[in-house]
């Protein structure tokens, strides 16, 4: 979602005439776009608007600029701790900031037309949903990004399409919760009748999505990810552990079993899926039986692709006022080791199954004659090949698997049209 922000802002300032340089010391204006979903990331911006400072000592006229979770319930705090931060901005609003720029560049607003596309590329992101209701009890997200907001379907057709006319071939739909989009417009409309409309998009080949959440995925959304040929047959499912009462701790609203029933029915419905999936390890009290049980998980669900984290608390949070972070940081860290040792191995194995077969591949980028891009099921995929391949559809025939990457050699370059869901 911040990697999405940020390019929308870059072309912003790209209109308003601003360009991208390589040092801070060259810069007009910084800005610093943060994270909070770990205490990690917010010290590491803490420490970077340290660091900053005596660059607006240097040059005054720096125009200086937060944006992102960080900014939010806590500005005026921010805002005496950081004096020289000339610009705070919530997430996805980027007026302040652009309002300051026009009014020093003497630029007017309404004559920077689409000033917030995102910025082109291959592959791009569209926010589709804003916040989240669920209020896991780990997370701050809800807190900082606030409730869900769903964008309105004609004003995403309409920027997928001018996504395609500036070069865009792939999409990927995102929202902290993305299967609970349109709960919140008038009518009955989900993120199934949302896959549809952004299927029909001229141009367009593919239709990705993130991230889902077990008790959203409704079966109207997994009938449209298996009729519509352009949404990819992949889906990121966060489990975040593998026993009921880690579950009923955060506070997830399913159990072992009911997110198991969902992952057959998906499975049912699209053979050809992959999944992946978000944990997270020694959360507050999780005994080894616990611990063990979200091992059992995923030997059992056999992901594609498992994001696994260690739990660190977040001031604001529930778990924080309500539960002990007691699980000794050394047990984390050989948990963290013990579950991705394991999920290597199913890697490595699930990815061998695509030796010798031959992948429809989107090829995103080349550096020194290698490419690389993505299947429908989301490998990523190495190959041969030079830069004018950039944003085709490929084959490729995979001749070596790893556990996180496959590599292979074009087969052949056929033309768009040719390619339809298997
Ligand atoms: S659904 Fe995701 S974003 Fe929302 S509170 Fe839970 S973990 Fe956070």
């Amino acid at each position: 979602m911040n990697k999405a922000d940020s390019e929308r802002l870059e072309s912003a300032m790209n209109q308003l005439g601003l360009h991208k340089v390589d040092q801070e010391n060259e810069a007009d204006v910084i800005v610093l776009n943060s994270c909070v979903v770990r205490q990690s990331a917010e010290d590491r911006v803490v420490g970077n608007l340290t660091r900053l400072a005596p660059l607006k000592t240097l040059k005054p006229d720096l125009v200086f600029a937060l944006m992102g979770c960080m900014v939010g319930p806590k500005t005026e705090e921010l805002e005496s701790t950081f004096p020289y931060v000339d610009v705070f901005m919530r997430p996805q609003e980027f007026d302040p900031l652009i309002d300051l720029l026009c009014d020093r560049l003497k630029v007017d607003k309404e004559g920077c037309i689409g000033v917030l596309e995102a910025k082109p590329s291959v592959s791009t992101y569209v926010p589709i949903i804003h916040g989240c209701d669920k209020f896991c009890t780990f997370c701050i997200i809800p807190y900082r990004r606030g409730r869900e907001k769903s964008r309105f379907i004609p004003e995403l057709v309409k920027e997928a399409e001018m996504l395609v006319q500036r070069g865009v071939k792939e999409v990927t739909l995102l929202g902290q919760n993305v299967d609970s989009y349109g709960h919140d417009l008038e009518g009955d409309i989900d993120l199934g009748h949302l896959l549809e409309k952004i299927d029909a998009v001229d141009g367009l080949h593919r239709v990705r999505f993130l991230t889902s959440h077990p008790n959203d995925m409704s079966e109207h959304i997994i009938d449209s990810i298996d009729n519509l040929d352009k949404v990819c047959e992949h889906i990121n499912l966060p489990v975040q552990a593998g026993s009921d009462s880690v579950l009923y701790n955060m506070r997830r609203g399913y159990t072992r079993d009911q997110y198991l029933r969902k992952i057959d029915q998906i499975r049912t419905k699209i053979s050809s899926v992959s999944l992946s999936t978000d944990v997270i390890v020694g959360f507050c009290g999780e005994s080894d039986k616990e611990f063990n049980e979200t091992l059992d998980i995923i030997k059992e669900v056999r992901f594609d692709k498992v994001h696994a984290a260690v739990y660190s608390d977040r001031p604001g949070t529930i778990a924080t006022r309500k539960f002990d972070n007691d699980v000794p940081d050394d047990v984390k860290k050989e948990r963290l080791t013990a579950l991705e040792n394991l999920q290597k191995k199913i890697s490595t194995e699930i990815n061998s199954g695509y030796l010798n077969t031959i992948q429809e591949v989107l090829v995103e980028e080349v550096n020194d004659n290698r490419a690389r891009g993505r299947s429908r099921n989301d490998k990523l995929v190495h190959f041969n090949g030079s830069s004018e391949l950039v944003g085709d559809m490929v084959k490729v025939k995979i001749d070596k698997t790893g556990a996180w990457s496959v590599q292979g050699s074009v087969i052949s370059k056929p033309e768009l049209a040719t390619f339809a869901k298997r």
